[in-house]
Formats: structure tokens, C-alpha cells, sequence
């Protein structure tokens, strides 16, 4: 039921998923793989655009399956979800990064994904905490990315979760920004520090000139709230050039590098340590 990609990665035909015996196999898999800790960090860098120097790296969940091969976030993420199992796989997501980021060089920062629904549990500031408090890591340095759907949840609790991390110095960064459907106003209502311009937005920067003052206008909105600003997706040195003429801006993508494991991102830093 399953076909392989040009990188190798499995990929799934649409009414394979719709396929319910293909589903349950899946979700079987799925509980398997989370005891038997086959969900694994990977690292995408995170750069100044300005400088060019490193910031910092982004998690991004890999399943390597023994059945299916490696499975990206957009497949098992909302399978998780929909299992009620996506708290306890994040949580044993962010407990291996941090582990991973106690090599990396002091100053480097960690960004994770969190679920909207991780953030119903009002438990979800303290587990998170304690996570970082194991570790060591510390929270200046640690950085959560959340997306505008989390406004669909109880706000007080979300709210009360964001400044509880917040008075400890973990970044709240909005991802996505621009896609969602909100309004300034409700985002005000939320103590973001951040905001990640979406990578649809980015991604065409280089071509005709309409998306680019569309992102400039996005970059304008965010000044004005008072957030710094994240662009994801950069591919092309032309998108990379359209985004330093607008100023002071952290981005990520292809450009920069793919999204890679714990071992071959510390040999990135120490090839770099080395240089
Ligand atoms: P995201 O947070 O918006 O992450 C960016 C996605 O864009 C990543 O896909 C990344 O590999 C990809 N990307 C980065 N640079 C480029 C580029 O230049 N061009 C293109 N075309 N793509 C680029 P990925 O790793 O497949 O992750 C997809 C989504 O899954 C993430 O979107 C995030 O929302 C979610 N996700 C990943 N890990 C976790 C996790 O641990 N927990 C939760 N709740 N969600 C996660
Ligand atoms: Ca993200
Ligand atoms: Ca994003
Ligand atoms: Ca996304």
C-alpha cells in the first residue's frame, strides 16, 4: 500500500489513507512506534539573515518506521491528534532535543512545535518546564511555535499557560503568520514574542513583485505590533535578497539547509567550530 519517493521517504495515495484497514494498520504502527521510540528529532537551522551567522535550530519530527520508511510531520502529526496520543509524543519529542541541544554551542536557541491541543491541558506549562529543568537546558534559550488555531481553544487557559512559560523566559513565537484568519486584536490578546512570516508567502518572494510587497506589508504589520519577524521558506538567493532589503529579519529553508538529525547536526557545528 505503500510507495517510496525519489529521497526514499514513503508517501501515501490519497485514498490509501481513506482506506480504513490501511488506517488502523497505521494508527497500530503508530502507538508501536511511540514505546518503541521511533519518532526522532530532526534539526533545521535558523539564521540572520543579516549576518549570515547561525541562531539556532528548529525540531521538526521524523517517524522512522520500519514498515513505511521515514514519514514527515504533516502525516502522523494530525493522526496523533486525532488518537489523543500527540502530548505524550511531543513530550518525548522535546525531552530527546534537549538532550541533543546540550552539545550544541551556548547561545544556540531550540524552537518546538506545539499542538493546539497540548494546550487545553492546563498541567501544560509545568510538564513543560520540569522537561526543561531535567535537562539543564535553559529556558532563555527555548522557544515554543504555535499557530493561530490555538485562538479556537479556551483562552484563558491558553493564555495562562503562554505567560506561565513566558515569565520564564521561553519565546512564544506565532507560526504561519498570515495564513490564519484572526484579527490583530486577538492576537494582541496572546503574549507572542515573535512572529514566523508562512513559507507559502516566502517561497515566491523571487518571482514578480506582487507576493513581495504583500510580504513587506506582513513584515510592516508585524513592526507594528512590536514583534520580531521569522521568515520561513527561503530557497533562493532572490527571495533571500527581497528579505534583507527589509531590514532586521531571522529566516530559514532549503537555502540554508534541509532539516537534518542530531548526529549530522553536531558535525555541522563543529565543521563550522573548525573553520
Ligand atoms: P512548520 O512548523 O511550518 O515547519 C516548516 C516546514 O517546512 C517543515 O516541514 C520544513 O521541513 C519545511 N521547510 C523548511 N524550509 C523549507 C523550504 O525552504 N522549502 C520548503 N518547500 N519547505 C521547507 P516538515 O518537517 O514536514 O513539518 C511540517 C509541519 O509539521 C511543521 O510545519 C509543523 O507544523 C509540524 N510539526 C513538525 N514537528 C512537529 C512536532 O513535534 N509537533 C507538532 N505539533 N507539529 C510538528
Ligand atoms: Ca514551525
Ligand atoms: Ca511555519
Ligand atoms: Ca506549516
Amino acid at each position: 500500500a505503500k510507495k517510496h519517493g525519489r529521497d526514499g521517504s514513503a508517501w501515501f495515495e490519497p485514498q490509501m489513507e481513506s482506506d480504513a484497514r490501511f488506517r488502523s494498520a497505521l494508527q497500530t504502527a503508530l502507538r508501536h512506534g511511540i514505546e518503541r521510540g521511533e519518532f526522532i528529532p530532526y534539526y533545521e537551522q535558523q539564521i540572520d539573515i543579516q549576518t549570515g551567522k547561525l541562531v539556532g535550530f528548529e525540531m521538526l519530527a521524523r517517524w522512522k518506521s520500519p514498515e513505511f520508511g521515514i514519514v514527515g510531520p504533516d502525516m502522523f502529526i494530525p493522526m496523533a491528534e486525532e488518537m489523543g496520543v500527540i502530548a505524550e509524543l511531543s513530550e518525548r519529542l522535546i525531552a530527546q532535543a534537549l538532550q541533543d541541544a546540550r552539545s550544541w554551542d551556548d547561545g544556540l536557541t531550540l524552537s518546538v512545535n506545539i499542538s493546539p491541543l497540548q494546550l487545553r491541558d492546563p498541567w501544560f506549562a509545568h510538564k513543560l518546564l520540569r522537561l526543561l529543568t531535567e535537562s539543564g537546558f535553559p529556558p532563555q534559550r527555548f522557544e515554543i511555535e504555535i499557530t493561530e488555531s490555538c485562538l479556537h481553544e479556551n483562552m484563558g487557559v491558553v493564555r495562562a499557560i503562554l505567560t506561565s512559560l513566558k515569565n520564564q523566559g521561553v519565546c512564544i513565537s506565532l507560526d504561519d503568520f498570515g495564513t490564519g484568519y484572526s484579527s490583530l486584536a486577538q492576537l494582541r490578546a496572546l503574549p507572542f514574542d515573535r512572529l514566523k512570516i508562512d513559507r507559502s508567502f516566502v517561497t515566491e518572494l523571487a518571482q514578480a513583485g506582487t507576493n513581495a510587497e504583500l510580504v513587506s506589508a506582513i513584515v510592516a504589520l508585524g513592526r507594528g505590533l512590536g514583534l520580531p519577524i521569522v521568515a520561513e521558506g527561503i530557497e533562493t538567493d532572490e527571495a533571500l535578497e527581497a528579505l534583507r532589503a527589509l531590514g532586521e529579519i531571522k529566516g530559514q529553508g532549503y537555502l540554508y539547509g534541509r532539516p537534518e538529525d542530531a548526529e549530522a547536526t553536531l558535525r555541522r557545528l563543529m565543521e563550522q567550530a573548525a573553520r
